[in-house]
């Protein structure tokens, strides 16, 4: 079907992101565009600060999330480059490596994901859990890494490593950057802001003030912030990191829109806060009752790593700093992950009541509704 999903079509920037360079000439439909936006009741906000939510974790369902996103641009030129496989890089419930394996497997290419794992697990079979069951369904090659291996020498050595390996074998491997970060994978959040600017238009409300998201490899705050400055949107853009420190990405962000010479400085287009708390995927039990409270208080689940993190840092940038927040609308970005909760049911079960057995008594007779199914 022309235009439809999964097909790949030639692709023309926003007007207002056709001077940057280099362009992409193509992009595949993955994602299930455009997410919604509605109006998020979070507790304890500050008087009239609104906060709003674009349901990212809404993109698909085995590719659901921002990388989705990314992918769009990356794929296409994947297949362009006549690539058979691709290679990428990232932790042991990396939701962008679980998305890359299944947007493989549609565009009918194997997928190699290099993991990082602790060194006690490291020669131990992943198991199922979260997001290595999808890939796993789906056919990804897995390749176990140490921390230690992973600091010692770096996502893009492993990845090249892997790729000459398979290159001897005849194979034609496209490389995927950690987290689809690169100045293409760019792109994809820029659309988004094209798509926010629409759905803003064909709404008629009120623009945003603020953009709120979580910021893990850098891609996605690169997209929105210059997308954002560029477009009417004109939002701030606040990014929450999960991992490295803000200057770490205020750098990172740098190199991603001088690949596509913005002529912008990072600093004048994004605030980095640092949201790491314990470290990368590691939640302290104050994060994970935050992540309950919020699911039983608006039926939106975070995920633990990336929105529940920000999310969290959000309100606690807003109760320490309120006049910043005051009387302005918020577009938070949920951006997914839901797999990577079940990687933490343990952790969790503390924290979530409500179960009984149901009282039944003895003399109720057996009536309609048992169905074939004893
Ligand atoms: C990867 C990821 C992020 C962070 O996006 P980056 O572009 O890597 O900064 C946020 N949320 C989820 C659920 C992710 O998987």
């Amino acid at each position: 079907m022309e235009g439809g999903f999964l097909s790949k079509k030639p692709y023309e920037p926003p007007s207002w992101a056709s001077h940057l360079t280099p362009i992409p000439p193509h992009t595949f439909s993955l994602g299930h565009l455009p997410t919604p936006i509605h109006k998020w009741n979070l507790p304890n906000l500050p008087d009239g600060t609104e906060v709003w939510i674009k349901r990212d974790d809404l993109s698909g369902m085995q590719l659901s999330g921002n990388k989705v996103r990314k992918l769009e641009f990356l794929m296409a030129d994947a297949v362009s480059s006549g690539a058979d496989c691709v290679i990428t890089v990232g932790g042991i419930q990396s939701n962008h490596c679980r998305a890359t394996a299944v947007a493989a497997r549609y565009l009918n290419l194997d997928s190699y994901l290099i993991l990082r794992t602790s060194k006690v697990l490291v020669e131990k079979d992943p198991g199922l859990v979260g997001n290595l069951l999808v890939e796993r369904l789906v056919g990804a090659h897995i390749d176990l890494v140490s921390k230690e291996e992973y600091a010692k020498i770096g996502s893009v050595t492993l990845a090249e490593i892997l790729k000459n390996k398979l290159e001897k074998e005849g194979r034609k491997p496209y490389i995927i950057p950690v987290g689809g970060s690169n100045s293409l994978g760019t792109w994809g959040y820029i659309e988004a802001i094209r798509e926010i600017e629409q759905q803003i238009e064909n709404s008629g409300m009120a623009k945003f003030d603020d953009i709120v998201v979580a910021c893990g490899s850098g891609g996605t705050i690169a997209g929105l912030s210059l997308g954002s400055r560029l477009s009417s949107l004109k939002a701030t853009v606040h990014a929450f990191s999960v991992c490295d420190d803000p200057e770490y990405f205020y750098n990172y962000t740098q190199g991603l829109i001088d690949g596509l010479h913005s002529g912008l400085d990072s600093r004048d287009i994004v605030d980095v806060i640092n949201a790491k708390g314990l470290g990368y995927a590691m939640n302290t039990s104050e994060e994970l009752e935050f992540v309950k409270d919020v699911a039983k208080a608006t039926g939106i689940v975070l995920d633990p790593v990336y929105s529940g993190k920000a999310a969290y840092g959000m309100l606690k940038d807003m109760a320490s700093n309120p006049a910043k927040w005051q009387g302005r609308k918020v577009l938070f970005i949920h951006t997914g992950g839901l797999l990577g909760l079940y990687d933490k049911t343990e952790q969790m079960a503390s924290l979530i009541g409500n179960w009984r057995r149901m009282e039944l008594d003895e003399s109720i007779p057996r009536k309609d509704g048992t169905g074939k199914m004893f």
